[in-house]
């Protein structure tokens, strides 16, 4: 119906046998909160992923990647969300996943020389920073309280970005500051002398590799080729990164819930209560139906976007949609799943609980819920669009 690829089985098929015999067992929660521990796991997982030929699906062929269509990747990048390791080995998480749809549209040869061709052979990592501490941006981009001034030769920034994913040990990153009217994006390296992470902030996720960091711009020489594409585009650049990265998150959280849903419905076929299993509770069986229901509806959405992206059709109005409703559901699975296991639901005993945390900042990332919804009900409501 949704019209994949004839090498997609095969395809499918050594994703999971990766996931299943190389990357589950490697998972272990002393590596969800261990940069350096999540970072060397990752680096000898990328070697075997390479080696499965399952590298980078995302990418084109010319740079190293399989040049998936929308529609596969939806399959495949389900597969690999189902290990928390998974998507970093084959170079498909975020921020790098993102930041490297910026630098292919929008950078120039030699910024593609010189960032792409390393982030693309994972030897290298990044980050994009546009969120800010109070008063600066966050759900509000026009916030923006970073700021970039010319100088001869170049730009000086100065600023406070947080909560940028993939901060501690990226070799450089997108940075958003305000030029004038506009905003710009400039590629800064993380040796500046005027560019410093200052912390990683604890988070209520896990398994994110570099953290999420606090990163200060002090007197922030860069030079006119550390520009991404126009001066005053930054808005616009950061918004066409935003829709694809939304919906690969959303195909990985699927496979992440929908693993929690299979390791509960393991248990509940298992663990007895009151003379019988769980799986013949008639409130267990609702949760397991109703964290099917959202499954189905959550992959039918993102299967359905997915087409139109390779379509080459916008998924303005769409992509609010998907995500709003996947961020809810892969949450609402997770949750059920953590309640029908019971204490091992809640404890690190069971990956269960990581990934019921993880699911929950995805509510409040890539635009909030609640900013999403505003902003499809302006659009309905303006253009009198009809259900
Ligand atoms: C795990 C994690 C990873 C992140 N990674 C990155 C990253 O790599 N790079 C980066 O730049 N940023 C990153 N962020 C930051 C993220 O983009 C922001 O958290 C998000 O944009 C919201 O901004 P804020 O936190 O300042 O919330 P605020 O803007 O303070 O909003 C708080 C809450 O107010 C409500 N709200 C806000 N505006 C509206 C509105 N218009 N209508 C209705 N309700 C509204 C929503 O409920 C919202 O959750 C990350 C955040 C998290 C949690």
């Amino acid at each position: 119906m949704f019209g994949y690829s004839d090498r997609l089985p095969a395809l499918r098929e050594a994703v999971r046998r990766f996931v299943d015999e190389e990357a589950i067992p490697r998972e272990c929660p002393a590596l969800a909160h261990d940069l350096d521990a999540l970072e060397a796991a990752t680096r000898s997982l990328r070697a075997k992923a390479m080696e499965a030929g399952i590298y980078a699906p995302q990418l084109p062929v010319a740079w190293g990647g399989l040049g998936l269509s929308w529609r596969d990747r939806s399959v495949v990048l389900e597969e690999a969300g189902r290990s928390f390791l998974a998507p970093l080995a084959m170079n498909c998480a975020p921020p790098d996943q993102p930041n490297m749809i910026n630098l292919l549209a929008e950078g120039t040869p030699l910024q593609q020389q010189r960032y792409l061709v390393p982030l693309a052979r994972g030897e290298a990592r990044s980050c994009f920073a546009m969120t800010e501490p109070e008063p600066g941006a966050g759900s509000d981009p026009s916030m923006l309280q970073t700021v970039a001034a010319r100088r001869p030769g170049g730009w000086v920034i100065n600023g406070r970005k947080w909560f940028i994913s993939g901060a501690v040990g990226a070799s450089f990153a997108l940075v958003l500051a305000k030029t004038g009217e506009g905003a710009t994006i400039f590629i800064v390296d993380a040796g500046n002398p005027g560019y410093r992470v200052v912390r990683n902030i604890a988070s209520i996720d896990g398994f994110q590799i570099g953290g999420h960091g606090e990163i200060e711009l002090q007197d922030c020489f860069v030079d006119d080729g550390a520009v991404l594409g126009e001066v005053g585009q930054g808005f616009a650049y950061a918004q066409m990164r935003l829709e694809p990265a939304r919906l690969s998150h959303c195909m990985r959280f699927i496979g992440r819930a929908s693993r929690a849903m299979a390791l509960a419905q393991d248990y509940a076929d298992r663990r007895h209560s009151f003379g019988q299993p769980l799986a013949q509770l008639q409130q267990v069986q609702a949760m397991v139906a109703d964290s099917h229901i959202d499954l189905h509806a959550a992959r039918l959405m993102t299967w359905h976007a997915a087409a139109k992206l390779d379509a080459k059709e916008s998924i303005k109005h769409e992509s609010a949609m998907v995500k709003v409703f996947v961020s809810e559901a892969v949450g609402r699975v997770a949750d059920r799943a953590a309640q029908i296991m019971g204490a091992l639901g809640m404890s690190e005993d069971s990956p269960v609980s990581m990934i019921l945390r993880e699911m929950r900042p995805f509510r409040v990332y890539d635009g909030a819920s609640e900013v999403h919804r505003s902003t499809l009900a302006r659009r309905i409501l303006k253009e009198s669009l009809r259900p």
